[in-house]
């Protein structure tokens, strides 16, 4: 067998003779040992060498890192630890791999060391693992939605409606920023700019996403997002990936039954799987749990908190029944809270979200029909005036990880709605046409991926989930 992945190689049920494997070397133990992980799995394969049959120059060049190329014999492993090893019959040494100089060691790393490594930080167990698991729930969502009826919309990633993330948007600009033209009364004349006005990088792809939805039915977008907010959080990423479906015809009821029934299909996805990572990241978190005072360790460990989920029904709460409960509970009394809960209406902060999730509930939460006045125009007004139809639910350890809504598909309303917040409908035609030409409820969410493979994988921040983070002030690699 030539050029065999490692991790198809382990999954075989009998001895081969000459098989042929490429990948870098984990460690070399006793000038004997090769434990070769080509990362096709978490699992390395240990690839015996006898060195009287080989020059001591080559083994010299064998360190952590070195890339190889084995043929040898899998066989039954005499050793235990593995089921079968590789008795290593030549030996290529493809690219070396200075020990002094190369920042994985055989150790361990601090996870902001290995941040400032990230192009080399997939050699390590943790965050290959990571990173498959990345790929794999990717997998899962085109997966989910493709069985599901629904079509994936590539929405822009430059757009010019600055409706949603006032302030908070990325610009794209091809002016001379030394000089760029000015307009009569001096300020700067986008008209002469590449597209004839402002554009920024989108931080959303919901708008254009009803669109489609208000013809193909069920769509969805899955794409990278941009948010220009200074906010340096272990949950917030300048460039994040985000799952928007937009059904047509479907209320706010509909919307949390695909949210829960979606996010319980992309965990049992990698369940099934992905499991050997899961392992290894949940055996990661034990260990790590150790050294932590007993108050502070997982009540679960991350297998058991991916099933709760999965076997559990989320809790839906209105926003009103939430508010009570926060403003009764003892950190409120008790003035524990940064921001106190007193007057309806108050923004939920993520501790109140933590606390209902982790304290109160112990489960996943919906909280739906939020005051109107802290959500986005776009969400339906209810009949008390005063709320909306909106949703978010908080994950354990997490907090928000999806928001969305049953849309305004009153034109009316909604026209109302933009001039109250100064939106002017006009700069929005396309978005209220919508609403003049057949118009239909419709609902939708969006799911931060990142923020689905932090509960996936149990790491705690972040930027340790997406290969190459954006941050305030890191665009490193
Ligand atoms: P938060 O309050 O956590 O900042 P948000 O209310 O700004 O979230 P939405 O605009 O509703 O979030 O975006 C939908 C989803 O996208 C969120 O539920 C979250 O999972 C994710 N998300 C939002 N902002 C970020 C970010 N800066 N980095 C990573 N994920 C994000
Ligand atoms: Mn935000």
């Amino acid at each position: 067998m030539k050029n065999c992945s490692i991790k198809d190689l382990l999954l075989s049920t009998k001895t081969i003779s000459k098989v042929t494997i490429n990948g870098w070397v984990r460690t070399f133990r006793a000038n004997r040992f090769i434990a070769l992980n080509d990362g096709s799995s978490i699992s390395s394969v240990q690839c015996v060498v006898d060195f009287e049959n080989f020059d001591e120059s080559i083994l010299k060049k064998i360190n952590t890192g070195t890339s190889l190329e084995i043929t040898g014999d899998l066989v039954e492993s005499q050793g235990s630890g593995q089921k079968f090893e590789i008795i290593v019959s030549n030996l290529k040494v493809l690219g070396e791999c200075d020990s002094e100089e190369f920042p994985i060691q055989p150790k361990k790393h601090s996870f902001e060391f290995l941040r400032e490594n990230a192009h080399l930080r997939t050699r390590t167990n943790t965050f290959s693992a990571i990173m498959r698991l990345r790929s794999s729930l990717s997998f899962a969502v085109h997966n989910y939605f493709n069985s599901n009826g629904f079509y994936y919309v590539h929405t822009p990633i430059i757009t010019s409606s600055d409706a949603e993330g006032a302030g908070e948007q990325f610009r794209v600009t091809t002016l001379d920023p030394k000089s760029p033209p000015l307009n009569e009364n001096s300020e700067v004349d986008f008209t002469k700019d590449f597209f004839g006005k402002e554009t920024s990088l989108t931080v959303s792809g919901q708008l254009e996403a009803e669109t489609y939805a208000m013809s193909l039915g069920k769509v969805y977008t899955f794409g990278p997002t941009f948010r220009a907010e200074n906010s340096n959080t272990s949950r917030h990423l300048s460039e994040f990936w985000m799952i928007e479906p937009e059904v047509a015809f479907m209320d706010l009821n509909g919307n949390m039954d695909l949210a829960e029934s979606f996010l319980k299909y992309l965990l049992k996805y990698i369940i099934q799987n992905n499991i050997e990572d899961l392992q290894f990241l949940e055996q990661r978190l034990i260990n790590e749990d150790k050294t932590k005072p007993q108050n502070l360790r997982n009540e679960m460990t991350l297998i058991d908190k991916i099933n709760f989920v999965i076997n559990n029904d989320f809790m839906r709460v209105s926003y009103t029944e939430a508010f009570e409960i926060l403003k009764n509970c003892k950190p409120n009394k008790k003035k524990k809270f940064k921001y106190l809960i007193e007057n309806w209406g108050a923004d939920l902060q993520s501790e109140h979200e933590r606390y209902l999730v982790e304290k109160h509930f112990k489960c996943p939460v919906i909280i739906y029909d939020y005051p109107a006045k802290i959500k986005a125009f776009y969400m339906k007004l209810n009949e008390d005036n005063k709320t909306v139809k909106a949703m978010d639910i908080l994950f354990p350890g997490i907090g928000e990880i999806v928001g969305g809504s049953q849309r305004e598909e009153r034109l009316d309303i909604l026209n109302k709605k933009m001039n109250d917040i100064g939106v002017n409908p006009e700069d929005l035609w396309w978005y209220t046409d919508l609403r003049k030409f057949g118009t239909a409820q419709h609902s939708g969410f969006g799911l931060g991926f990142e923020r689905l493979i932090m509960f996936a994988t149990g790491m705690s921040n972040i930027r340790d989930v997406i290969p190459f983070p954006r941050t305030p002030q890191n665009a490193e690699f």
